[in-house]
């Protein structure tokens, strides 16, 4: 909007002075042409006047060479009195016949009034000193005189109104002759003297009339230039215009949806906040949605199928909203929407559940069709947000919600989000010194082997003891290190760890059956082409025997890579380690995983256990999954029995292995090797004494809840 705001702005500004320049230099030719018109029409009356001179001049000269020139006398040629002093004036011929003298001067004086009167064209010779007061000069004649007399010039010409119309008034000087001296000698101008002046006066109207003429073919033609380059420039501009919308539109869309992008969406969500300010209203939300697993589908369906995919949601999430709201796309696979003109936060929330809901649907994708699934975070303006970059980010934190609380979801941004956020932050930059400080600790749950009623193995579980923070719980640091890519390392020092103890305490306390020891192996070391080496390498170092160590991995990590994975298992089981799948039925896995890998154990899900009351369905998922890993050739363990009646209910079902609470919490090594040397490994009562020893002192870690 203020984009195209400024581009109208420079296009009128160059248009409007492009014109200006074009109108000022045609204005300019065609001033230079009419002025240059004139100019050489008024030579040409010029050169007109100056060949009457020259006419003239020469009919002088040849009469005065003669003398004169007798003619018939008749009215309009009466003797000339001026010469009447002259005694042949007048002559008789012989055969009786009147003639009298006309000298050059009056000869060309009739010549000239019959020129006037056939070409309009003046003629007359002056001087100050005349033989004819007809001769006398006019103001303009006399000023010409004065020049010649000043010697400044002996020819000189101006434009002058006579009786209203305008002349061109020539005069040249006329110098005495011998022929003159005859007649003018009597005014006592000798041979060579300044006599006067011949004028002439050309009338200048029909000069005029064709300066006019040719004056009104370049006014047209100049009009005509002036018009096209007008047009020209017209058309430049609109050109001009397009040319910078397409520039700035490119610029501000996303090009492989043609959706805004994230400058033009900052610009629109910019101006609701404005508005909002202004106003108090109208109440609007923007919502941040990214899709759950894309990576995943970009990897294996390969990124032409990706590319398409996103194709096919932005024209999904076009045709969800309504006119007046915006879809962007941020890039990768993350959309904000600008939702305008809502009532509040249940209308927000209303149109991102729509949308969550359509992906219920599949998208077509030519002759493919792929489902998805994404989160969504919302935000809704409040006096607090200025900025269009802070609501996006409040999104974003409550989209990562969202997705961390289970993916497929809607959540809304609040400011513990934010305090969250940070705190995630936080957490991702101690992460990086936290081993190396010794703030991590690995703790040790006992896996109870319920036949034999002794402790089979453990779960290596990792603590964090921040020391600004407090302890911090796995679930909450372990994703900030999958994110980013930190778990790799803090999961090799587990595993080094874990190795480690077990292999001590099983040479301590149990060389002939040595204890089992699990170790959770996150979906991101699984993805790891060396991770059979990695664990290869700890279980060289640490000298444990490859059967100790049980790798547990959970249905997540297998979502998505599943071939990798798959692979992955394989070769870590060609180790000798055996793999368990962890958290089983909490996931999106399917039953048929539990066929396509080679799991050596189930963890039943702590949540199932839990749920065993007679009328929970815990209790027939829990007989269910232990059916199904008897048919598998699977070893079973229960996790997160917390009670003497999920025990028996356990037992009672031939669950071979427990874990949880109602035997002991992961401790830290000391206190499982106070265990060991107290002999609870070999009984499960003594460990059980030991749980309620430590809950009736007060706050054994240890003891049962
Ligand atoms: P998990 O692998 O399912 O571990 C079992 C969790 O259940 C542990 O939580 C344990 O303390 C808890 N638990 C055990 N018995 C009971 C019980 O009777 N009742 C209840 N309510 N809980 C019980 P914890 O230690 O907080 O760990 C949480 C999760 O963090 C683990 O779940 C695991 O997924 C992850 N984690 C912990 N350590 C590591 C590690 O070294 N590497 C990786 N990748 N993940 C780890
Ligand atoms: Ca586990
Ligand atoms: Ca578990």
């Amino acid at each position: 909007m203020q984009d195209s705001r400024a581009i109208n702005r420079v296009t009128l500004v160059l248009g409007v002075t492009a014109i200006i320049v074009l109108t000022a230099l045609v204005g300019y030719s065609w001033y230079w042409n009419v002025a240059n018109i004139r100019e050489e029409n008024i030579n040409l009356a010029l050169t007109e006047a100056r060949a009457n001179w020259k006419k003239d001049a020469a009919f002088r000269r040849w009469v005065a060479r003669h003398g004169g020139l007798y003619v018939e006398p008749d009215e309009r040629t009466p003797p000339n009195p001026a010469l009447a002093h002259l005694p042949n004036r007048d002559v008789v011929t012989t055969d009786g016949q009147k003639l009298t003298l006309m000298n050059p001067a009056y000869m060309m004086r009739q010549m000239a009034e019959e020129f006037e009167q056939d070409f309009g064209i003046k003629g007359k010779i002056t001087g100050k000193r005349q033989l004819n007061p007809i001769n006398k000069p006019d103001a303009w004649q006399l000023k010409a005189l004065n020049i010649f007399e000043s010697g400044r010039a002996d020819e000189v010409y101006e434009q002058q109104m006579i009786d209203g119309k305008p002349y061109l008034r020539y005069m040249k000087a006329m110098y005495m002759t011998e022929g003159c001296v005859k007649c003018h000698g009597i005014l006592g101008f000798k041979d060579g003297d300044l006599r006067g002046g011949v004028s002439v006066s050309i009338p200048l109207g029909r000069y005029f009339e064709a300066a006019d003429d040719t004056n009104r073919g370049i006014a047209f033609t100049h009009l005509g230039v002036w018009l096209a380059g007008f047009i020209a420039i017209l058309a430049f501009a609109w050109l001009l215009r397009r040319q910078l919308q397409r520039m700035t539109d490119e610029a501000l869309r996303d090009g492989l949806t043609g959706l805004p992008n994230i400058r033009l969406f900052n610009n629109r969500l910019e101006q609701s906040i404005r508005k909002f300010h202004r106003d108090s209203e109208p109440l609007f939300a923007v919502c941040f949605l990214d899709l759950d697993r894309f990576k995943n589908l970009n990897d294996s369906r390969g990124h032409k199928v990706g590319d398409k995919l996103l194709i096919a949601l932005s024209r999904r999430l076009n045709e969800l909203l309504r006119p007046g709201d915006t879809v962007a796309r941020m890039g990768g696979d993350e959309f904000t929407l600008l939702i305008n003109n809502i009532s509040g936060i249940d209308e927000a929330l209303g149109i991102a559940r729509r949308i969550l809901s359509s992906f219920r649907e599949p998208f077509r994708l030519g002759n493919d069709q792929i489902y998805a699934d994404a989160s969504i975070g919302v935000c809704m303006i409040t006096e607090r947000y200025n900025k269009a970059e802070d609501m996006v980010r409040d999104a974003d934190i409550a989209m990562y919600r969202a997705k961390s609380t289970g993916r497929g979801r809607v959540d809304v941004f609040n400011p513990e989000m934010h305090k969250y956020a940070l705190e995630t932050m936080q957490i991702e930059t101690d992460l990086r010194s936290a081993i190396e400080k010794g703030h991590m600790e690995v703790f040790y749950q006992p896996v109870v082997d319920v036949v034999e009623k002794r402790i089979h193995g453990f779960e290596a579980l990792l603590r964090w003891h921040h020391p600004a923070l407090g302890d911090i719980p796995p679930d909450r640091f372990i994703p900030v290190a999958e994110n980013s890519g930190q778990i790799r390392e803090i999961g090799r020092w587990v595993l080094e760890q874990a190795c480690m103890q077990v292999r001590e305490w099983g040479l301590q306390f149990a060389p002939d059956k040595p204890f089992s020891i699990s170790v959770n192996l996150s979906g991101v070391q699984l993805a790891e082409r060396d991770v059979q080496d990695a664990v290869a390498e700890v279980l060289k170092r640490t000298r444990l025997d490859s059967c100790c160590l049980h790798l547990e991995v959970t249905e997540t990590a297998l979502v998505g890579h599943k071939e990798q994975a798959r692979e992955a298992v394989s070769k870590l089981r060609e180790l000798g380690v055996s793999v368990s799948i962890d958290d089983f039925g909490k996931g999106y896995c399917s039953l048929a995983y539990l066929q396509e890998f080679e799991f050596d154990t189930l963890k039943i899900d702590k949540d199932f256990v839990q749920d065993m009351a007679p009328d929970g369905k815990g209790l027939q998922l829990v007989r269910m999954l232990m059916l199904l890993a008897r048919d598998l050739d699977m070893k079973v363990i229960a996790e997160g029995v917390e009670t003497a009646e999920q025990f028996s209910r356990l037992s009672a079902m031939k669950c071979p292995y427990i874990q949880g609470y109602y035997f002991a919490r992961p401790l830290p090594a000391a206190q499982i090797k106070s265990l060991l040397e107290a002999g609870c490994h070999r009984d499960i009562g003594r460990l059980l004494d030991a749980g309620s020893a430590a809950g009736a002192s007060g706050g054994c870690q240890a003891g049962r809840p």
